[in-house]
Parts: structure tokens; sequence; C-alpha cells
């Protein structure tokens, strides 16, 4: 029976191929399909054939003789394995990964100007789109910055090599940050409920995917009342169909945002084991969690001049940034921000957040939702590549290679609001696939072991894509 099915589904498609010559047809034979939303043996399928026609995954058939069609490309897939491609669901792309990109956190811009740093920023999107699908990435969640982040919506929705993109805009914050208005200023403090409404709705004529807060409680505030402008900035996002996505970082204020309605929480707890009264709102809200480890390391490392490139950040980061990662030492010591001053005269590494590693455990075994997002942008952690250093982070949490593949592949397309259309590799599904020399369940960094990345059925090689930057 399973066999005549086969035989009929090939037959359709060598008819649906006569019809439109194989132009647009992909095959990629004796792969191993990895199937991420999966368990057990079923996750592997060896000796498979995909076929992408168009945009789309066409058939995914196991053990099957296939009469390829002319003029079809076909991909050896022997001994490599295909994942869905990848989701980063945290980055920001006003920022860089440089030293010169938050100057509220360390202030350089008597070495380089904020300004010219966000006008290199805009300039760059091509480059730093590529960079992304270079390193396995179609999918991103920009979670906050200018308005002009609707504009980098527009562009990779334009440009073929770009990631799908889903976007906040401007963060709905608790604090002010100064240094970081050039006249559209990625982060608005709000002091009331109207205020905060009065931004929402701003920023809702644009269509955004996520509304975001800046949840930070500092000693003195007044939690219920910050509660509440959390909670109507939900509401009025829920009630337009958009989703609350909302940065708080420690419990007390996490099961806040989670009572105001969270639907993404954008970092992990870091402060204090979670307990059931957290589990409980996360399960109530359906919450989407991200652990973004790597970037509270990212800091210290690069502003105490201890950032050194892994093997993928050398062959995948962006060269204008990589270079610009040890200009500490071309800056002399007296023109060093304070902060600088005080990580480089301590000058050790940066401890592993062990709080917020057993959190993520903890919740991935009550069955909440855990998506793979680096805040890449943020100083130390570069676009693209810096996806291995929070994989690797997360598999040091506890998690096996499946569950944090898992994680940035099917889990990570519901960040993206696109999960009915990706994240599974199967016929129907919209054809973003990552083609791999290594087996990404032995180990999550063979998730950087690229052969080619397949985004909305086009083929890109990651080494002609980084050479197309310079
Ligand atoms: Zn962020």
């Amino acid at each position: 029976m399973f066999r005549q099915l086969l035989i009929a589904s090939i037959a359709f498609l060598a008819t649906a191929a006569q019809a439109q010559p194989g132009r647009d047809t992909i095959y990629i034979t004796g792969v191993t399909v990895v199937h991420p939303e999966r368990e057990g043996a079923a996750v592997l399928e060896p000796d498979s054939t995909v076929i992408i026609q168009g945009q789309r995954i066409e058939a995914v058939l196991q053990h099957a003789a296939i009469e390829l069609t002319q003029g079809a490309t076909v991909i050896d897939g022997r001994g490599r394995y295909v994942v869905p491609g990848l989701v980063d669901a945290h980055v920001h792309f006003f920022q860089s990964g440089n030293l010169y990109t938050r100057p509220d956190v360390a202030d350089f811009n008597a070495v380089v100007p904020y300004a010219e740093e966000v006008a290199r920023n805009q300039a760059r999107l091509d480059a730093t789109f590529r960079v992304w699908l270079a390193n396995g990435v179609t999918g991103v969640v920009d979670i906050g910055g200018p308005f002009w982040n609707f504009e980098v919506r527009d562009r990779a929705a334009t440009v073929a090599a770009a990631p799908r993109m889903a976007v906040a805009g401007p963060l709905i914050s608790m604090v002010a940050r100064p240094q970081l208005d050039l006249g559209d200023p990625p982060i608005i403090r709000i002091d009331s409920v109207e205020a905060g409404l009065a931004l929402v709705k701003r920023v809702l004529e644009r269509n955004p995917d996520y509304i975001k807060v800046w949840f930070i409680h500092q000693p003195g505030d007044d939690l219920a009342a910050q509660e509440a402008i959390v909670k109507a900035a939900g509401d009025a996002a829920h009630a337009a169909g958009k989703k609350l996505a909302v940065h708080a970082t420690e419990l007390v204020v996490a099961k806040a945002a989670l009572r105001a309605g969270a639907d993404y929480l954008v970092h992990s707890v870091f402060d204090a084991p979670v307990d059931d009264e957290f589990i409980a709102l996360a399960r109530r809200n359906k919450v989407i969690y991200c652990p973004t480890f790597f970037v509270m390391q990212g800091y210290p490392l690069a502003l105490s001049n201890q950032w050194h490139a892994t093997p993928e950040e050398q062959r995948r980061a962006d060269p204008e940034i990589l270079a610009a990662m040890d200009d500490l030492n071309d800056i002399p010591a007296d023109e060093r921000p304070p902060l600088v001053a005080k990580l480089m005269a301590e000058a050790k590494p940066p401890a592993a957040p062990t709080v917020g590693m057993q959190n993520l455990r903890k919740l991935l075994d009550a069955g909440i939702t855990i998506v793979m997002g680096t805040d890449a942008g943020n100083i130390g952690t570069l676009h693209g590549p810096s996806i291995l250093r929070e994989m690797r982070l997360m598999q040091e949490s506890g998690l096996t290679p499946l569950q944090v593949l898992r994680s940035a592949t099917t889990d990570g397309a519901k960040a993206l609001g696109m999960e009915k259309n990706l994240g599974v590799i199967e016929a129907g599904r919209l054809a973003d696939l990552v083609i791999l020399d290594a087996d990404p369940l032995a180990d999550t960094g063979n998730l950087g072991r690229i052969y080619r990345v397949i985004k909305d059925g086009k083929i890109y090689d990651p080494d002609v894509l980084m050479k197309s930057l310079h």
C-alpha cells in the first residue's frame, strides 16, 4: 500500500514536472532528514530524498527510487543531514555587536560617534542579512529597536538573500536611555498607562509582530504601578491581534510580566529559581521563553578585551565587525570608559549564568516552549555565528542536542509566528532548510558544519555568501 502511494505520488510529480520543466525543482538525494519535532528513532530518516518545487517542499520520500526530472538541481545529500532552517528569536539590527553599539553601557563616542555607528549598521543591512543566512539562520525576530526597524523588515522581505523577519518597534521602557536617542530612539521611557497606550498606538500603526516592553524594576519602584503599564500595553496589543514580548530578568518582575499577559519572555529569569507560581503563569499564557545566555558573557568579555573569536566567528562573522573586536588594544588607557577600565583591571572571565541555566532545564521539563535566541547586536554578541555560542550554553544546561535543535527550529518558528509554514520538514512547508556535513544530534556544534542553506527554495553556499561581503 505504502509503496503504491509512493509510486502514485512520483507519477504525479513527473506529470507536474512535465508541465513545468525542472527549472524550479531541487532534489536533495540520499540525505538523512532530521525531524526535530519528533522523539526517539523517528527523528532521523536516513536515505531520503527531499523534493523542492519553487518555494515549497513537495515531498519527502525514504528509500525511494526516483527518476530525476531533467533540468532540476540535484544536491548530493549522501553522508549529510538536513534540518529545518534555524531561527534566532532575539536579535537587534540597530546594534552591531562591536564596542561602539551601546553608549549607554560603555561610552566610546570619543572613539566612534554613536551616530556614525548606527548609520553604519543601517548601511550594512544587506551584508548582515547575508551573514545570518550563511550561518543557517533563515528566520530572525528583531525584538526591539527604532521605528526604522519596520523598514528593516520591508528590506528583508524584498531582497532574496535575507532571513525571514518578525519585528517589534521601540521598547516601552521603565527607564530612559538618552544616550541612544538620535531622533528615532529604540528605547522610550513611559511613566503612565496613558503614555504607554499612546506609544502602543503609534507602534500598532506600523503593523508590528510584537509589542515589546523593557520591564526594568529598580529598588524603590512601585511594581504594581509598573505592572499596570505593562498590562495596559499588553491588552492593547492583544486587542489588535499582536503578541506582548517582555524583558523581565528577575523572578518577581517576570511573574508580574506574566500576570500582565506576556506571550514571550525574551530573557531567562536569572536571579532566582523559578517556582510553581511562575510555571503556572507561564503555562496559563502558553508563554515562549528565550534563555539568551551568551549575551551576559559577551559584554564583559568584549569590554575587558578577553573576547576571542570562535572558529565559526572567524569564518562566518561580518569581517568588519570581527576586525573591530580587539580595538581596545589601540585605545589608550586614559580614554577607556570607566566600566572598561574596571573590567580590564579585574581581568577575570565572566561566570556562567548558573541560575538561568538551572531554570532552563526546569522549564523545559515543565513543558514550557523554549526558543533559541542570542540577543545579537549587543556588545560581544555578533550577528550570525553567536548562535553556536548560545546553543553550546543551552547544551551545557543539560539539554540534549535534539532539544537545542528543536528550540532553534520547530519552536523558533512559533516565535516567528510561522509555525504552520516552517520548522518541520514535510510536504507543503516552505523550503527553508540547512544541509549539514555532520550529525546535529551527536553534538550541537555540528550545526556549524554547514554545506548549503536553502531559503524560500533558493540554494546558498555559505562561503560564497561570506565572500560577497567584501
Ligand atoms: Zn534584546
